[in-house]
């Protein structure tokens, strides 16, 4: 069949351009107008940000969290969270701003350095912490979610959101007053369908760490289903 000719749309293009630069798109981390060769994140930003490089050393600031409290097989952050830097900023986007293409893209950042690493090859599927469902409801995604499938894009492995549960305020409220606050975090977590996460190697996601005790928490229930291995993944770590 004769390939059909379409006519180049100039108007489109210059509809495109025009709204460009009307309404340029802006970096999210630090909100000036993006070039044409950038996306997302205009390059000063992307070469100032703060990595870690964690994903490449054992025995790191993330996995020493962990030490004596469950058995993590990797973990790994992206970068460093400092108050008022870029990241701060790149977080917000996608918390309070609804900005969800920053979050995917900012998991498919996440999902190189992971693929560029040695030590985190035989993971099997992804599972992002769940949200407190008051938040779900506020803010209608979980970015930690979106986090999730944008890693799931780059190393191809799926995303499950069937396995963990957060329960809901009403769910745990009867502890209160016999258990303290971490005990509390200790039994906000279930189980729901785990029977196709036997014996698999599970990277768990959230956006930031700080004390850690929300994901320890979630890698020991996961860690109830059997022969199953927990490898962790933050998008930033809060330092200090
Ligand atoms: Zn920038």
């Amino acid at each position: 069949m004769p390939q059909k000719y379409s006519k180049p749309n100039y108007f489109n293009t210059l509809l495109t351009d025009f709204i460009a630069l009307v309404y340029p798109e802006l970096c999210i981390g630090c909100r000036e107008a993006l070039k044409h060769s950038e996306s997302m994140l205009c390059l000063r930003c992307e070469n100032d940000l703060p990595k870690t490089h964690y994903a490449n050393h054992a025995n790191n600031s993330l996995e020493k969290l962990f030490w004596y409290k469950t058995h993590v097989t990797e973990a790994a952050a992206g970068y460093f969270f400092l108050k008022k830097s870029r990241i701060q900023h790149m977080i917000h986007e996608f918390k309070y701003r609804e900005n969800k293409d920053a979050a995917i893209f900012l998991g498919e950042e996440l999902g190189k350095i992971l693929s560029e690493s040695s030590r985190f090859k035989n993971l099997d599927c992804i599972i992002p912490v769940p949200l407190h469902p008051k938040k779900m409801r506020i803010r209608g995604y979980n970015q930690a979610e979106l986090l999730a499938n944008g890693i799931s894009n780059i190393l191809e492995i799926p995303v499950h959101n069937d396995v963990l549960f957060r329960q809901t305020h009403s769910d745990t409220q009867t502890n209160k007053g016999l258990f303290n606050r971490w005990t509390n975090v200790k039994t906000i977590f279930s189980l729901g369908s785990s029977s196709n996460i036997e014996n698999k190697h599970v990277l768990l996601v959230d956006d930031v760490i700080t004390s850690g005790s929300t994901i320890e928490a979630c890698a020991n229930k996961i860690l109830q289903i059997p022969h199953t291995k927990v490898s962790i993944v933050s998008l930033a770590i809060a330092s200090g």
